[in-house]
């Protein structure tokens, strides 16, 4: 049973297409998150829903037809989402779901398939997606949820039987379920911005401002642009340092993978560095590091600004007043992008914010940088170098002068390990992952599922997945899979 009480489909018919999912004959479930999945008040065969009856309990049979999106339940509307984007800079009018249905929406959430075939958007491709982004995208975000990240989660992970052609040949096809409280993005508002539907504009503000800021609701519409604006800044500031703290690499921050609430949507190419360097850029396609590790922050800007340009016919007739308004709402919020990032950052030595403990940051990274070392692995063991119990560190008089004026400012270092994860989701366990359930065997998946979930925590049966890559296991680029 689910609960269906859409809200986006209730929306005018230009922000959207019907279309239904594709046939695949013989689906077979992978994965199926129960945890989550009661919390959505899904039924399923989950512990904790001993009470429920036995209609109302789905087997795995059951879950793979629904979450392939060959069952469609009742009050499911399945439909495809209209939106637009900036990719890598340069304007694209028009994108939208090429590849994912939304199945409606349940306890507040909104239900998304991906890979379930061709849409009105899918433009030249084939609609599918191969298991391997699939398996990627459900053990990087749910690894992401559990370290506190906001982020769309997993809800199941279906293999098609079919197979799909990609980069290297045939690849095993999968679907895949992802749950959000709004997929809408900048590239939404961009879409009817392309199209001058002014008229559009105000229906997504309004739509987003209900659910995702009411406490905007009752200002006059160039209060809730600006509001939007601002509140969304200091989200995406968050969300960015957040990212940059664990050494995250979203991949692909056009706006149209850029969410309207601050989460992170779109995990293609992400990947988690290893050794730790600010120019760091995993993506195949990501040729002149627009989206490296350190442009996040200002990518995250310029999108800010590309969805203020939005609302320019909303604030005043007057185009260049409204400009001017804009401008000087979001560039007087900017300084939440350093603020949130000091702050993530000096917390990972045990300090609190402020100008000499970023100081401090920038001695450690730049030591880390310039040592080759582990960025994860690095933070964790400070409080071994706090105790001088550790050789991880090669001793140079940079690592020195870092730790005499660390100490200085005593860190808290017993709290340290509830920071700083021994446990992230590292590209080339991933790989072997994907590779073990091309293979048929799907127990890998499963530990590192197990793994993801105390990240803080040493566990001497999953040490595997707290080391880093040997030699020959470094990942140097990834893909998007599509
Ligand atoms: P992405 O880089 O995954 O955010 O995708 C960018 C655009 O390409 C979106 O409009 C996707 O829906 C579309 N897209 C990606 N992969 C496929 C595919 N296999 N078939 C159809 N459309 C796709
Ligand atoms: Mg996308």
């Amino acid at each position: 049973m689910i609960n269906f009480d859409n809200t986006y489909s209730k929306l005018p018919e230009r922000f959207f297409k019907r279309n239904k999912p594709a046939h695949f004959p013989d689906p077979k479930l992978l994965a199926f998150n129960s945890e989550l999945a009661a919390e959505l008040e899904i039924a399923g065969p989950v512990s904790g829903m001993e009470n429920r009856t036995e209609e109302s309990v789905y087997s795995d049979d059951d879950l793979a037809q629904i979450f392939s999106g060959q069952k469609i339940l009742p009050g499911s509307d399945p439909l495809s989402q209209a939106y637009a984007g900036y990719q890598f800079g340069q304007p694209v009018a028009q994108l939208g779901d090429g590849r994912a249905h939304y199945l409606g929406e349940t306890n507040g959430f909104e239900l998304q398939l991906k890979g379930s075939g061709r849409t009105a958007f899918s433009r030249d491709g084939d609609g599918r997606s191969s298991l391997g982004p699939v398996i990627r995208e459900y053990l990087v975000s749910e690894a992401m949820a559990v370290l506190g990240v906001p982020t769309t989660r997993a809800l199941a992970a279906v293999r098609t039987g079919e197979e799909v052609v990609r980069q290297f040949g045939p690849e095993p096809g999968g679907v895949f379920t992802r749950v959000a409280p709004t997929h809408v993005r900048v590239g939404t508002f961009q879409y009817f911005t392309f199209k001058n539907d002014l008229e559009a504009i105000e229906i997504l503000l309004k739509y987003v401002v209900e659910r995702f800021y009411p406490e905007l609701q009752n200002l006059p519409v160039a209060d809730q642009c600006i509001g939007v604006l601002q509140a969304l800044t200091c989200r995406q500031a968050k969300l960015i340092a957040h990212w940059k703290s664990l050494g995250f690499i979203h991949g692909v921050m056009n706006t149209d993978n850029f969410s309207v609430i601050g989460i992170t949507i779109d995990y293609g190419p992400c990947a988690f560095m290893d050794q730790f360097s600010y120019d760091k850029v995993f993506s195949s396609i990501d040729r002149n590091g627009r989206y490296s590790y350190a442009n996040q922050t200002a990518i995250a800007k310029w999108n800010l600004f590309r969805l203020a340009e939005c609302f320019v016919p909303l604030i005043r007739d007057d185009e260049a007043q409204s400009i001017q308004l804009l401008t000087t709402a979001l560039e007087g919020k900017m300084e939440m992008f350093e603020k949130a990032e000091h702050k993530a950052m000096t917390a990972k030595l045990g300090l609190p914010p402020g100008a000499e403990q970023t100081e401090l940051v920038y001695l450690f990274l730049a030591y880390c940088e310039n040592e080759q070392l582990d960025f994860t692995l690095a933070f964790r063991k400070l409080p071994e170098l706090y105790y001088n119990q550790t050789d991880f560190f090669p001793q140079t008089t940079e690592l020195s002068a870092f730790t005499e004026k660390w100490k200085a400012h005593k860190p808290d270092v017993e709290k340290l390990h509830a920071i700083n994860p021994l446990i992230i989701p590292r590209n080339h366990q991933v790989e072997r992952v994907i590779q073990s359930c091309y293979q048929g065997n799907d127990e890998p998946f499963f530990q590192m599922l197990e793994a993801g979930k105390k990240p803080f925590e040493k566990n001497e049966a999953l040490a595997e997945f707290a080391m880093p890559p040997k030699k020959n296991e470094i990942v140097r680029q990834t893909y998007c899979g599509t």
